[in-house]
């Protein structure tokens, strides 16, 4: 296997050897029904994505006196199962702690979270370099993956975008299960970065743990840059900076490149070089495509990290993490592979179907019905993208079964129906209302079945020419 380290002083900045040094944090809001610390709804959730302003609410969001935490077992499941995916140790022993601060989001004044004792400690995922299977790969090592609760959001204009004069509060996202990922700084490209956030999502996505959707803020990304730069045989490392609560792989990647150079302009001009206090906080300007100023970051101790005397910590049984290791899917790379190796599918096709976890489920049951994987991939990628793009679904959602699949499959290997009666045949199963319904029953019924077999086509052309009033015809 090519295992690719750093690639070191190759980019050439301003006239100057440069490398990027990027390490990433980033959070992913977890699917579970209920919320981190109570039984109130979790906005993260299918069920409640919709739900109106400040209705998933109960005491313990919003923070009442004498309300008592209770830790979601699901949401310690699901992250553990990002950590096992991502090559994380799993902590025997993990606790809760506050983070202190004060702002309008968060009705306690602090934050549960997991300081010293993360529930997913230290770990090693190989990031593919390029869309081959077996490729270049590179190492990029895991810190941890902690495990807290998520702020409410505040908005500056009402629903609809009506302009106020002051700020509101929708706490629905308030509690909502989140995972912080925290990498070491082993990324050296910005499309190094946008790959693993995309591996990331399908990750998390095939294991059943997040929605993954980035307009709605189920996964935030904050890269930490800086950059080493060679000048006349010595090194100097530009200032840390941090940008906050990128929401796009476009903003992932553009806020990385804009600070790739100017944090190389800013050292020619200042000289400033990393150390202490030297850390800032910048955000990213998605209609100009540059990152500004926010503020000089915190340190560690300025949110007063102590263990929730409301919590107790969680210990982490051997067995339970076997079990949460057994019930986990195969991953998205590993399933790619499949499709490729042993399936034959083309690259476009298997990414396609590892696009959408539920359509790799349906056509791993269509495969279980012993047809050609390429041509089962083709009749679902073709005829089932058609239909369910005109119904507004997806394809796992229609009403076909995996069995008419198959027979529709066999039907066009055999040259026994033409494509446009495959597609046609198709769309009858999935109006259909009965399951059992045989495809090749309902070609026959609406004459779809064609006749390809040359002996009894000619024995008809001898019958048709045999008919005295055709004879002159010719
Ligand atoms: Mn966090």
């Amino acid at each position: 296997m090519n295992r690719v380290r750093n690639e070191w002083m190759s980019q050439t900045v301003a006239g100057m050897k440069t490398r990027l040094m990027v390490g990433l944090e980033v959070h992913v809001e977890l699917a579970t029904r209920s919320k981190m610390f109570t039984g109130a709804p979790n906005v993260a959730h299918p069920d409640y994505d919709d739900a109106g302003p400040n209705t998933l609410l109960d005491p313990v969001v919003l923070g009442m006196p004498g309300v008592l935490p209770v830790v979601n077992e699901r949401a310690v499941e699901f992250s553990m199962r990002v950590g096992l995916a991502l090559g994380c140790e799993i902590a025997e022993y993990t606790k809760w702690d506050r983070k202190s601060y004060y702002y309008p989001d968060l009705p306690k004044n602090y934050q549960i979270s997991q300081y010293d004792l993360p529930l997913c400690g230290a770990g090693e995922f190989e990031l593919p370099l390029t869309d081959e299977v077996d490729g270049p790969t590179k190492p990029i090592r895991i810190i941890r993956a902690h495990l807290e609760e998520d702020a409410g959001k505040l908005l500056h204009e009402a629903p609809g975008g009506v302009a106020i004069d002051h700020s509101i509060v929708d706490l629905n996202r308030s509690g909502t299960p989140l995972l912080e990922i925290v990498t070491e700084p082993d990324f050296d490209h910005a499309e190094q970065v946008v790959r693993f956030g995309r591996m990331l999502r399908d990750i998390c996505r095939h294991l059943g743990v997040s929605q993954g959707v980035m307009q709605m803020g189920h996964m935030r990304f904050e890269p930490n840059i800086n950059v080493v730069i060679e000048r006349e045989g010595e090194e100097y490392r530009t200032p840390v900076v941090e940008i906050k609560n990128l929401n796009s792989f476009k903003a992932v990647y553009g806020a990385i490149e804009h600070e790739r150079v100017r944090q190389v302009e800013e050292w020619l001009e200042s000289g400033r070089v990393m150390g202490r206090g030297a850390k800032s906080t910048r955000g990213w300007d998605d209609a100009r495509g540059v990152t500004t100023h926010q503020r000089e970051k915190e340190d560690a101790h300025d949110y007063r990290y102590f263990p929730d005397p409301d919590l107790v910590p969680l210990r982490v049984s051997r067995q339970w993490v076997d079990r949460v290791r057994e019930e986990m899917t195969e991953l998205p790379q590993e399933r790619l592979k499949r499709y490729r190796v042993e399936c034959k599918l083309d690259d476009k096709q298997a990414r396609q179907i590892v696009d959408e976890p539920e359509t790799c489920a349906l056509f791993d049951r269509v495969l279980q019905e012993n047809v050609a994987p390429s041509r089962a991939a083709a009749v679902l990628l073709n005829y089932g993208a058609k239909r369910a793009n005109e119904r507004g679904v997806a394809i796992h959602e229609l009403t076909v079964t995996p069995k008419q699949i198959a027979e529709i499959v066999r039907l066009a290997q055999a040259d026994k129906i033409s494509s446009s009666g495959a597609d046609e045949l198709f769309r009858l199963c999935c109006d259909s209302a009965n399951a059992e319904q045989s495809a090749e029953m309902l070609a026959q019924e609406h004459g779809l079945l064609q006749v390809s077999d040359t002996g009894s086509l000619e024995a008809y052309v001898d019958e048709v020419l045999a008919d005295a009033n055709n004879a002159k015809v010719i």
